[in-house]
């Protein structure tokens, strides 16, 4: 998987303390420069009255102003079913890329075995991984070496009949119904500040499955360098509580 910043609003903190002071201000703030909107917030610079602003907002569930601001991430190589979880949220716009029209004609059943266009999950070769909802804990190697030799060889073969397929001339929209669901994809996903604090408080969680955690964490990063303040807070005090910004 890689997750990469597109782009995102300039100067979101600002907007962000822009749109929060309108609500409490008798004048028009666009006709008055970033200085005098701050005037009333403790600190004795403007980085420090943003800090004293965001905390407060984010401390007493005044969410509205972190919908202004938006970041788009392309991502690369998560599986089907990773895909499936993070469209789930209904706030964040999505282009994900096509089986219909992208067909994967050309990949060798052989690299597919090894590991390429199928997400290999940390349970089919890590006798330690203990996932949530697995009966056992543990297992022994050989046990393992097992569940790797069943899943290499599923999706070898899934791949060779999904190509077979297409040489039957079978649309690639049809012939995609024998692809398993760890199949790879690249999306390009855009959400705002608040969105972003929302869906890391889901899919951040321990309950979590262990690839939209990731996706979650790598996009966690991205944003604590484009809105510090905001993701310093966030990840100081609200990461790991309960759900609290769409109760
Ligand atoms: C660990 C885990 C396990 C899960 N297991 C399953 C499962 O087995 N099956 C399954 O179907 N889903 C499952 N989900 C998905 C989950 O139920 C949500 O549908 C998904 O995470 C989207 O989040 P959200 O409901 O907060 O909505 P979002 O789309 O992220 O919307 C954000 C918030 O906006 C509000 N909102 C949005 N739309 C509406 C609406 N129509 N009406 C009222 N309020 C709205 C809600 O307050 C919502 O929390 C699971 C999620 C997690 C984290």
């Amino acid at each position: 998987m890689k997750v990469e910043l597109l782009e995102a609003t300039p100067n979101p903190e600002k907007v962000v303390a822009r749109a929060a002071r309108n609500d409490y201000m008798s004048e028009y703030g666009a006709d008055m420069d970033f200085e005098e909107v701050m005037a009333d917030i403790d600190g004795d610079t403007l980085e420090e009255k943003k800090e004293t602003l965001i905390g407060h907002l984010l401390s007493h569930g005044h969410f509205g102003p972190f919908e202004h601001v938006q970041a788009t991430f392309h991502v690369k190589g998560i599986s089907r079913s990773c895909m499936a979880q993070i469209t789930r949220h209904r706030h964040a716009s999505f282009d994900i890329q096509s089986m219909r029209y992208v067909s994967f004609d050309d990949v060798d059943p052989e690299d597919v075995a090894e590991g390429e266009l199928v997400v290999t999950p940390p349970s089919a070769t890590d006798p330690d991984w203990i996932g949530r909802n697995q009966k056992t804990g543990a297992v022994d190697e050989e046990t393992v070496e097992k569940r790797e030799e069943v899943f290499r060889e599923s999706v070898k073969r899934s791949v060779e009949d999904y190509q077979e397929l297409l040489d039957l001339g079978m649309p690639p929209e049809d012939a995609r119904f024998v692809l398993p669901i760890g199949t790879e994809v690249n999306m390009v996903m855009s959400l705002n500040a608040r969105m972003l604090m929302h869906v890391a408080d889901m899919r951040a969680a321990a309950d979590a499955q262990w690839e939209i955690r990731q996706m979650t964490e790598s996009i966690l990063d991205y944003a604590a360098e484009w809105c510090p303040l905001t993701f310093d807070y966030y990840e100081e005090n609200m990461k790991n509580r309960k759900n609290r910004l769409a109760p």
